[in-house]
């Protein structure tokens, strides 16, 4: 059967965190397709790659790996940030030192897990040494903002499957969340309230939700840029992950789990994406009213379709989005929360 066309639908909307117009096109969607397509490989990596710079006990560019058995943090080999002074600059073009430091956390001894394989306990512990990462990464003076991130998967560039993240500390405040602390304070200003609050409120009541638990829910934001973009969102107001108590530290490992493996299931292949932990800076300001929430930033369309970004976004600065972020829910929401691999027989 023919699917119903969908109707055209132009609109603009605003997204409250980053202040910023974002147009979609819907009925876009759709248009033929005559590029590069990107379905990925289903390999399985192996448990150890001796090749690999994460897996315990392998040598890196400085030093070697412990034989690490659990969640595991290093210093970055190839920092990008250092403590050399700058060039000179004058008033107009201006320069600073780019201070501090990167780390590297790996998820799991396993290189061939993913997110979606951990247990209970290993996600609590991610999630539990990350908080540890941002209080001692934060409280040096030099650090003004952490940046936890994870690249999966090589259409964002990430080579080696071996489960990490990645944490910048330094003293640049990264934009968007320079962009959220002026939107959470001025919203703060004007009404008294939390902007998360007003945004969890609303997709609360809205059709986007596709997960929850006790202290963290999952949606697609009404202001999506991407596709399949997804925000976690704390059910009460936290500014950092250093406010979370430990039973909501492994509420939002196994919230993590659980978008991860929606993602997967969604095509039943290993969904690639951007996750990024947006917290307060610790530069020393009053960031009570920041709006603490993860967000996913999945680069695909369709299972073989890349959102690029062209025209628009790079040349004009502003995100199309060719989807209705009420559908992309819905097909999120309707896959099974278990992940597909574990229905499988092993061979
Ligand atoms: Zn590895």
């Amino acid at each position: 059967m023919a699917e119903t066309p969908k109707a055209p639908v132009w609109e603009q909307r605003w997204h409250p965190l980053r202040e910023e117009w974002v147009l979609y096109t819907a009925h876009r969607g759709g248009r033929p397709w005559i590029g590069d397509t990107h379905r990925a490989a289903e390999i399985t990596p192996p448990a150890y790659d001796p090749t690999c710079a994460l897996c315990p006990g392998n040598k890196r560019v400085q030093g070697a790996n412990p034989a690490y058995t659990g969640v595991y943090w290093f210093t970055n080999d190839l920092p990008c940030f250092g403590s050399e002074t700058t060039s000179a600059g004058d008033e107009f073009y201006e320069t600073k030192a780019a201070e501090g430091t990167a780390e590297v956390v790996c998820y799991s001894p396993d290189h061939g897990k993913t997110f979606v394989d951990l247990t209970d306990e290993e996600c609590a512990a991610v999630v539990a040494l990350w908080t540890e990462r941002y209080r001692e990464l934060g409280a040096r003076p030099e650090v003004d903002h952490v940046l936890i991130f994870e690249n999966k998967g090589s259409l964002v560039g990430t080579s080696n499957p071996h489960p990490h993240c990645q944490i910048y500390a330094g003293n640049m405040i990264y934009g968007h969340t320079a962009r959220e602390v002026e939107s959470g304070r001025k919203y703060h200003a004007a009404t008294g309230g939390f902007i998360g609050q007003e945004i969890l409120r609303r997709e609360l009541a809205g059709p986007r939700l596709i997960a929850q638990n006790d202290s963290f829910v999952a949606c697609v934001p009404w202001f999506a840029r991407y596709a399949y973009e997804v925000y976690i969102l704390p059910r009460r107001q936290v500014a950092s992950l250093a406010e979370l108590t430990p039973a909501e530290q492994r509420a939002l490992g196994l919230m993590i789990r659980e978008v991860t493996t929606r993602y997967d299931n969604l095509w039943q292949m290993p969904m690639p994406y951007v996750m990024a932990i947006h917290q307060a800076p610790t530069d020393g300001g009053d960031h009570r009213m920041y709006p603490f929430h993860l967000e996913f930033h999945p680069p695909l369309r369709k299972p073989d379709t890349l959102k690029y970004l062209a025209g628009p976004e790079v040349g004009g600065g502003s995100m199309t989005n060719e989807s209705d972020p009420d559908e992309k829910a819905a097909e999120l929401k309707a896959v099974p929360s278990v992940h597909y691999k574990r229905n499988q027989i092993p061979n």
